[in-house]
């Protein structure tokens, strides 16, 4: 099925050029397309993709066969857009199996080339290709970098350090093996709101879950939370939600005054700005009201994105789409519901002409592919495509 909408169609460049230079089109079948004032590629994400590219395009140019130059490896996603990571793996770089042992480094030989991605890897495997002798294409963005810094002032500090991500996210991953003390993650206000009645020492309900199974996997081996949950720093995940981190943050910080323990807590700013601008954007948008429907585009795997959709749930139509594609017609919507690990079809999604949609896209989300969903919904409005 011929899902993009042909970018030569007489209204597309005007389209377009109004999009960019004003942030929103009209068009004359009633659809007014409001964008939000940052979206699209951060400069962390631009920088690793343009490297990444660059190494792929040097290794060619050596001019020798495949099988006589290095390999090129990458331990994982470079971003999380699909797209992306294939346009990557056709000029010939190789995604290193994933788990969190250094096993999966074991195909990596001195020769070889390989890229760490933005969000970077952990001291672990840093140590290990270190070890190996490879050539490492580092793009760790240097937000994170800082946040690096600010556990190791925890540590140094001798305070615990908490982290406001996903414990299955690989920024979270490296981040929490920089942690030189005790360290432990936290993904939500629930996962807080346990963290904070261990720290009161508050009596456990007797079918409640325990610490030990809240927190499994969560935290630093040998985790004890009498004696580590006293001083406590926070950090956060760089694409979680600002509002969110802060609200834990208040969480722990009243936790720990209250704690019978003479306790203290901290937190850094490690909030990335380009994150933050592009949270601000959604909620000004939103803010703006009027919207029939807001459709935010990028990677279904990108945390970034789906936190960008998470502001518009509950108050208006809101959808996390992956692509033009997942415009599958005018009645059916590809996307991934809220809070959701799998993609649904969702029928009806197309509010009737005259309408006002808001779109954003996450920052790992290409420009091409941003241009192309809109050009896609503008054209499913007009009726020119199926
Ligand atoms: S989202 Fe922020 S921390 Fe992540 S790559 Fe972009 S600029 Fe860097």
């Amino acid at each position: 099925m011929e899902t993009q909408a042909p970018r030569r169609s007489p209204w597309a460049a005007q389209a377009l050029l109004a999009l960019d230079r004003e942030g929103r089109y009209r068009d004359t079948c009633g659809l007014d397309l409001r964008l939000t004032r940052a979206f699209g590629f951060c400069q962390g994400v631009q920088v690793a993709v343009a490297r990444a590219t660059r190494a792929a395009e040097e290794l060619a140019a050596l001019g020798k066969p495949a099988s006589e130059r290095p390999r090129l490896f990458m331990t994982g996603e470079i971003i999380h857009n699909p797209r992306t990571n294939e346009r990557l793996a056709e000029a010939g770089v190789t995604i290193l199996p994933q788990g969190n042992g250094l096993g999966r480094l074991a195909v990596v030989r001195p020769h070889d080339w390989v890229i760490a991605p933005a969000f970077g890897i952990t001291a672990a495997e840093e140590a290990e290709l270190e070890r190996i002798g490879c050539r490492v294409i580092d793009t760790t963005c240097g937000w994170v970098r800082r946040i690096w810094q600010a556990v190791r002032t925890f540590s140094e500090d001798g305070l615990t350090t908490v982290i406001h991500g996903k414990v299955e996210h690989e920024e979270t991953r490296a981040t929490a093996s920089r942690v030189a003390g005790a360290f432990v993650i936290v993904r939500n206000l629930t996962e807080t709101q346990a963290l904070a009645a261990a720290i009161r020492r508050a009596p456990l309900s007797p079918d409640g879950p325990r610490f030990a199974d809240t927190f499994s996997g969560k935290c630093s081996p040998g985790f004890d939370p009498e004696h580590d949950l006293v001083r406590l720093g926070l950090v956060n995940q760089t694409t979680m939600l600002s509002s969110e981190t802060e609200a834990i943050g208040e969480i722990l910080r009243r936790a720990v005054d209250a704690s019978p323990a003479e306790g203290h807590f901290r937190m850094l700013d490690t909030l990335c700005p380009a994150t933050q601008k592009r949270q601000d954007a959604v909620r000004e948008l939103l803010a703006g009201g009027a919207l029939d429907a807001f459709i935010v585009v990028g990677g279904f795997r990108s945390s970034n994105t789906a936190h960008l959709a998470g502001l518009g749930v509950g108050r208006v139509p809101t959808y996390h789409v992956e692509d033009a594609a997942c415009l599958v017609s005018r009645d059916e919507i590809r996307h991934l519901p809220p809070g959701g690990h799998e993609a649904a079809v969702s029928r009806g999604w197309m509010p009737p002409a005259p309408c006002t949609v808001g779109v954003s896209a996450g920052a790992s989300t290409p420009q091409s592919e941003i241009e192309g969903f809109w050009l896609r919904l503008i054209a499913l409005y007009r009726g020119e495509v199926p």
